[in-house]
């Protein structure tokens, strides 16, 4: 077991949006209609055909790839994040055409997740330890993902992520998981995080949405 770290050293705002700063507008429309409510405490976001459900407690932040513009149908992210004194949770879909993506990248998931990667360092974020690759499947598609980590305040916070290409869309799909859940034992279940994460992926929609 590690030692714990200090509060206020994990609590910088940095640490709050790790992947990708964001201060962009919440826009995109609010076109999904054919599925059930959320449950009691959540909240439904709905935009650039996906659709995913958030604790009423997390902040949603949507923006460009790079974080400082607005989101569009050929590239964006939205994130929800929460941090408390105990609790670090952060999750965000991304999604990129393949035209948005270098001319020299290969067009597969895997060059998709270097291309945002890229992005993460070029916003300061240092990320380490990128696992091999695991797959899965969601909504269809088949999906690669691994774990990593983000060194902060001498603590390495995980994370998962994974990316599909969506064919009904044409563009390629992101999904991270960051979550400390007791910043006073901070060892890691990468485990744990998995199972999250699949849950997560379980419940997010990339295409069918009308409009
Ligand atoms: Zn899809």
């Amino acid at each position: 077991m590690q030692t714990g770290i200090a509060k206020t050293q994990i609590m910088s705002p940095r640490s709050l949006v790790i992947m990708l700063i964001a201060a962009g507008a919440v826009t995109g429309g609010n076109l999904w209609i054919h599925r059930a409510d959320p449950q009691l405490g959540y909240v439904r976001y709905t935009g650039y055909g996906i659709s995913f459900d958030y604790s009423v407690m997390m902040t949603q932040r949507e923006s460009d790839l790079a974080g400082f513009g607005s989101a569009t149908d050929s590239g964006g992210t939205v994130q929800v994040s929460y941090q408390d004194a105990d609790l670090l949770e952060q999750y965000g879909v991304m999604w990129v055409e393949p035209k948005s993506m270098p001319s020299n990248a290969a067009r597969t998931p895997e060059a998709a997740l270097d291309f945002l990667f890229g992005f993460i360092g070029l916003a300061g974020t240092q990320i380490t330890d990128r696992s091999e690759y695991s797959t899965t499947t969601t909504d269809g598609h088949g999906v690669i993902y691994q774990t990593f980590g983000v060194p902060e305040s001498g603590f390495t916070i995980p994370g998962i992520i994974g990316a599909w290409y969506c064919e009904e869309t044409g563009r390629f799909l992101i999904t991270y998981l960051i979550y400390v859940p007791d910043f006073e034992n901070t060892e890691v279940s990468y485990q744990g995080l998995e199972r999250m994460w699949l849950d997560l992926l379980d419940g997010l929609s990339c295409h069918g949405i009308q409009g």
